[in-house]
């Protein structure tokens, strides 16, 4: 059966935000027939942007009133008061609310009204790939999910918003609130973000360490990363042992499970833990309202880090680097 985006086709969809996800979805949209207005801090970073693209801009509570879903994609910090403010006392009963995050209704920061359809659709790509493949008339694969149905057709437009994104051209899979949230959460944490930039760090420091010249060790536990990460994007660990040497694929075999071992995979289940029980969420919120004062100090540890130093410098001669 070819999902379609007939359940949304006589609603007005409000869009919250419009930074990565929220102008991709906005315009995919708008292109799929549907009816779209954007929601926006007057003044804000991006107004004037959607304006551009020809959308009429609103501000968020205007943007709410009149529509029959509305689509939140600002930070996920920023959420919980603009639902207060902007959502709770406006949305019309029987309403969709969709988020492309599940962690503030998961962890409990938004508690959504009971006589609202409350769904998920998450794309698995940044909002310019989920736009430049609609485009060319393909898509990226979508998470969707349910968490309150009470229209009887949370689930219809959750498919028909994602069939409007155009994930249907690929693929869209079912999850849950959790699923979608923790394992999102643990990705970038244990591996996509935390885990890969520890490891570059660690590998820069001890080469340089060592005496190596930091340009030769930038090369060499940085810029090829993306050589080896394309690999694994196109065609996973097969193709990136295909395509590397014998010599790197032995080295592969007889370093690779010391430098990451079962004391790291004990770690990464405490991580998991935390994410699970709702300690990392807690936690961050605090962060988040105490002012950043502790994320503020560890970004500026990493943006001090000798190797941003040596990349940038390095990253001026590759001009190709500037064009992207
Ligand atoms: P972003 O930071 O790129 O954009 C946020 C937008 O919200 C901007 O337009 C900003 O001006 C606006 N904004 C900020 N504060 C606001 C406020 N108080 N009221 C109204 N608008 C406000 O955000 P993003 O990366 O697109 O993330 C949006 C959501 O999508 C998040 O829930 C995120 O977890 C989720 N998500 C992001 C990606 C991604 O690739 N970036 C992928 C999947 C899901
Ligand atoms: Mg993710
Ligand atoms: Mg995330
Ligand atoms: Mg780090
Ligand atoms: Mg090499």
């Amino acid at each position: 059966m070819t999902v379609t985006t007939q359940a949304l086709q006589d609603s007005r969809i409000a869009i919250l935000g419009y930074g990565s996800q929220g102008r991709a979805h906005a315009l995919n949209l708008r292109d799929s027939g549907l009816d779209v207005v954007v929601g926006l801090r007057a003044g804000g970073p991006t107004a004037a942007k959607a304006a551009a693209d020809g959308f009429a801009v609103a501000t968020p509570a205007e943007a709410v009133k009149g529509a029959d879903l509305v689509a939140v994609l600002t930070p996920d910090m920023v959420q919980p008061k603009l639902y207060e403010e902007a959502i709770a006392p406006i949305l019309r009963p029987g309403a969709a609310l969709l988020f492309a995050h599940g962690f503030n209704v998961h962890f409990k920061a938004i508690a959504p009204r009971a006589d609202i359809d409350v769904i998920l659709v998450a794309p698995k790509g940044p909002g310019h790939l989920v736009r430049t493949e609609y485009e060319i008339g393909r898509g990226v694969p979508c998470l969707y999910a349910v968490y309150q149905d009470v229209s009887g057709h949370a689930k219809d437009k959750a498919m028909a918003y994602a069939a409007g994104l155009g994930g249907a051209r690929a693929l869209l899979i079912e999850t849950d609130f959790k699923e979608e949230t923790e394992t999102d959460l643990f990705g970038e944490q244990a591996v996509l973000c935390g885990g890969a930039s520890e490891l570059v760090q660690k590998g820069f420091e001890t080469l340089v360490e060592a005496g190596y010249r930091p340009e030769i060790a930038y090369y060499e536990v940085l810029h090829e990363l993306k050589l080896i990460v394309d690999l694994l994007y196109q065609g996973g660990i097969t193709k990136m042992l295909n395509f590397i040497s014998e010599t790197a694929q032995y080295g592969d075999y007889v370093s690779g499970p010391r430098i990451v071992d079962a004391a790291t995979k004990e770690r990464m289940k405490a991580v998991l833990k935390e994410i699970q029980d709702g300690t990392f969420a807690r936690n961050w919120s605090e962060e988040y309202k105490a002012g950043l004062p502790n994320y503020r100090r560890m970004k500026q540890a990493d943006l001090e880090h000798p190797i941003e130093k040596v990349g940038a410098q390095l990253r001026a001669k590759m001009v190709w680097l500037n064009e992207a």
